[in-house]
């Protein structure tokens, strides 16, 4: 039976290209995002490329648009077989201009509104007795601290608790949840000149890396989609660092 994968921030990027993926792996394929352009654009790569898909508008800060999305989507094709949280922001804020609205708006769609989407699939999932769910962390969570984007390093180090709880209280269940803490990768996010290192620093990024390049959106999906196969059966509450050596090579 065909497998289904829900993506959230599925229109651009990680999410993309992680569509791309799933559908070429014979999955069928949710696109979800706050970009209905964008997502609709998705599902028809995915489907000219020979694959099934559909979209569905879901911001992620919505409980209720959460609800009525995965409820709409399993009454078509039964218990999601993997999510993919990978809809996340990253905006440059310094603590002097760090409201409790700017802290809470990097939270409700960066950790919050992961658990807003895993949790209306779960009862599902768990009468199933199988699933995967793979969350977005980034390196910035795992081992940096990212000056004046506070509130992003602080829900990407959350994004890694709620990935170890979760995994942790549904072993059992033969839910298995893991995450994926990407470098630098060539998207509209890390391109964006306000907020990250814009066209100059993505360009330069290559001189600190040890494989000699940024990322593509593509590194990380072919790992998302190793993380939801049958080759990571024996896998829980791990998150990998993707990120052409950064990390390990930087002193
Ligand atoms: P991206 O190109 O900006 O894509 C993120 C997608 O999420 C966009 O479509 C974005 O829409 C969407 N989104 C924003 N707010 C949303 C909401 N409330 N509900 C649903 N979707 C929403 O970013 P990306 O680089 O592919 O990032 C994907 C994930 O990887 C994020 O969690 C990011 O933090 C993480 N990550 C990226 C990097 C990197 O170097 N690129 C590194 C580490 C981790 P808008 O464009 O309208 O905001």
């Amino acid at each position: 039976m065909t497998k289904t994968v829900l993506i959230t921030g599925g229109g651009i990027g990680i999410g993309r290209a992680t569509a791309h993926a799933f559908g070429a792996a014979g999955y069928h394929v949710v696109v979800t995002d706050v970009l209905p352009d964008e997502g609709a654009a998705v599902v028809a790569e995915v489907q000219a490329a020979g694959g099934t898909a559909e979209f569905h508008l879901l911001d992620v800060r919505s409980t209720e648009q959460a609800n009525a999305v995965v409820a709409a989507v399993e009454a078509k094709h039964g218990a999601i077989d993997c999510i993919v949280a990978n809809a996340g922001i990253a905006h440059k804020v310094p603590l002097e201009e760090l409201t409790d609205e700017k802290w809470d708006f990097t939270h409700d769609i960066d950790l919050k509104g992961m658990l807003k989407v895993i949790r209306p699939a779960l009862p599902a999932m768990r009468a199933k007795g199988t699933g995967a769910i793979v969350c977005i962390s980034s390196i910035m969570g795992i081992a940096y601290g990212w000056d004046q984007h506070v509130a992003y390093s602080a829900a990407k180090s959350g994004v890694i608790g709620l990935i170890r709880g979760l995994a942790v209280e549904l072993a059992r269940e033969g839910i298995r949840v893991n995450g994926i803490a990407p470098g630098y990768i060539r998207t509209a996010q890390l391109l964006n000149e306000k907020h990250s290192l814009g066209a100059a620093g993505a360009d330069k990024a290559h001189e600190i890396i040890p494989m000699g390049r940024i990322g593509q959106a593509d590194d990380i999906a072919d790992v998302v989609l190793f993380l939801a196969s049958h080759a990571a059966r024996y896998m829980t509450g791990q998150v990998l660092v993707v990120d052409g050596g950064l990390l390990v090579g930087r002193y």
